[in-house]
């Protein structure tokens, strides 16, 4: 599987294979290296984020934001042209085709596993189907213990 991470000690984004023989990771520029936990990746299953200390990851879609907002942007640029020159049919042709595309690459494009504390990605995964959906309740949890970190306040055991 590959694995995107932001370095946790000079946030340099990383791109990288892993399997169950990986024992360590190294980020690109600065070299530190961040240890694979035990029984963390089994074949092609994830069991926990191997970057930071959660064991939450959520599946979302690999789509990334900017591809749809695009072509929603492109498919509304090109439909007030083709409105302008009062090509009527043209322009709805335009409106339906660029929300078609981006419905159809919705459902083609797989799916990623994201640790909700650190935003690692973890692609090409089996399994992910024992992984649950984004939740914010989970989300929330994680971004307060961040910001608890930030503040540099001795962690509380989570419950
Ligand atoms: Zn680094
Ligand atoms: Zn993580």
């Amino acid at each position: 599987m590959k694995i995107t991470f932001a370095c946790p000690q000079c946030d340099a984004v990383n791109r990288i294979a892993v399997d169950e023989k990986t024992e360590t990771v190294a980020c690109y520029q600065c070299d530190s290296t961040i240890k694979v936990p035990a029984k963390a990746v089994t074949s092609d299953e994830i069991q926990r984020c191997i970057v930071c200390p959660s064991l939450e990851l959520y599946v979302r879609k690999d789509f990334p934001q900017w591809l749809g907002v695009t072509i929603v942007t492109v498919g509304i640029g090109s439909s007030c042209v083709a409105w302008y020159y009062h090509l009527v049919i043209w322009t709805f042709v335009i409106l339906l085709g660029s929300a078609l595309v981006d419905v159809v690459l919705f459902l083609l494009v797989g799916n990623q596993l994201k640790c909700y504390r650190c935003g690692a990605e973890y692609r090409d995964v089996a399994g992910l189907d024992t992984h649950e959906a984004f939740n914010l309740e989970t989300h929330e949890k994680h971004r307060q213990q961040v910001a608890r970190l930030a503040e540099s306040e001795p962690v509380k055991p989570s419950s």
